[in-house]
């Protein structure tokens, strides 16, 4: 499954947020291998569609799909050189596939701040140049044994050569891998020899006191944060660590109550699993069977025996093809019968790329 990394400078709010994850926790029968790393949290994924799926269906069970978040604690100023446990914390970060880094955007004087003040532009700074200088150290490594390999007239070894001056460059400019155009060819080079920190997607998440998380537009601190994050591209979610922590104690209908009385119509957690869903690229289709109604997560552009494998590799292996119905018009239709009638009921080959909201049946031989 993929995987988001939370990091950020100490008493950000990492450890809050972190908690409200494993105490939001998915099903975890549904996930046992989650059980096992107390720095892996997993999380429902809210999705309406699915409870009206439920709904009509009226299923045995039903089972939302998931998000995997991971916890980086202890990254520090330094951490490339080594500093604090740096180089574990940045290897750590190496086996995410993307990054929420955790702004601090409350104040309280009783909680120190390691620079000394609150200032989210400096702390965005800190991070990113740790890993910037992390990346740096590795595309100079690579560079030299290239160098070595390219008097020898290789080709692959001339273009990687060229490749990786250009991100020494930009690196060295304290800027991003990601702010860097590359093509397919090039992101394939360097993904798979480097897997570097900076490639990596990221947003942020603007961690605000419960008073500000409806309304931040007089948090200067999340607007500065706001500000620089568009000049980088990057999305920003505001939360409340704090509030998050509360929220996930709620259920049902008291939990719509206490969000409503805040003035929120979901909760941080919700909105920060939503923007990493589209920061990774994916997508949820859905089963809806009598026994389960279940929700299941791929990347964009997933075709149909993949999607398939998702559920079982049987399933991907042994594909014949899928019966799909588009969410909208299973709905419009009313049951899946009246949707099969009406010729909405579609049979797609392993070609089919599987849209998001796909209600699918896959036949498969065994
Ligand atoms: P970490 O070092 O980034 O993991 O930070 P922690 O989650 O341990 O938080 C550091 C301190 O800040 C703790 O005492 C938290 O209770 C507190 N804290 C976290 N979020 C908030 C917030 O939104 N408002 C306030 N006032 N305190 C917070």
């Amino acid at each position: 499954a993929l995987t988001t990394g939370i990091v950020g400078l100490p008493n950000v709010g990492k450890s809050t947020l972190f908690n409200a994850i494993t105490r939001a926790g998915a099903e975890s029968a549904n996930y046992p291998f989650c059980t096992i790393d107390p720095n892996v949290g997993v999380v429902d994924v809210q999705d309406q569609r699915l409870d009206e799926l439920a709904e009509m269906v009226n299923p045995q069970r039903v089972i939302p799909t998931s998000f995997q978040f991971t916890d980086i604690a202890g990254l520090v100023k330094g951490a490339s050189k080594g500093e604090g446990l740096g180089n574990q914390f940045l290897a750590h970060i190496r086996e995410v596939d993307a990054i929420i880094h955790v702004v601090r955007c409350f104040e309280d004087e009783n909680i120190t701040h390691v620079s000394g003040q609150v200032d989210p532009l400096s702390d965005m700074e800190t991070i990113n140049l740790e890993l910037v200088l992390a990346d740096l150290e590795t595309v100079e490594r690579r560079l030299e044994r290239i160098t070595r390999q390219k008097k020898s007239g290789d080709a692959q070894a001339i273009k990687e050569h060229t490749l990786l001056s250009r991100l020494q460059e930009v690196l060295a400019e304290g800027r991003p891998a990601r702010s860097l155009d590359l093509d397919e060819d090039e992101r394939r080079m360097i993904d798979r020899s480097l897997n570097l920190l900076t490639l990596k997607k990221m947003l942020y998440a603007a961690n605000v006191s419960e008073d500000d998380v409806a309304d931040t537009d007089d948090n200067p601190h999340v607007k500065a944060l706001k500000r620089q994050a568009a000049s980088e591209g990057a999305e920003v979610v505001t939360i409340s660590a704090q509030l998050e922590a509360e929220i996930v104690e709620l259920e049902g209908e008291e939990r719509q109550q206490f969000l409503e009385d805040l003035g929120l119509s979901s909760s941080g957690l919700d909105r920060l699993v939503e923007a990493a869903y589209r920061l990774l690229g994916l997508i949820t289709y859905f089963t809806a069977g009598e026994k389960e109604v279940r929700a299941w997560t791929i990347r964009e552009g997933t075709r149909a025996p993949q999607a398939a494998g998702v559920i079982h590799s049987d399933f991907e292996r042994g594909f014949i093809r899928a019966e799909v119905v588009g969410y909208n018009d299973l709905m419009e239709a009313g049951s899946m019968a009246v949707a099969r009638e009406k010729g909405l009921l579609r049979s797609e080959g392993k070609d089919y790329v599987v849209k998001d909201g796909d209600v699918v049946h896959f036949r498969f031989n065994v």
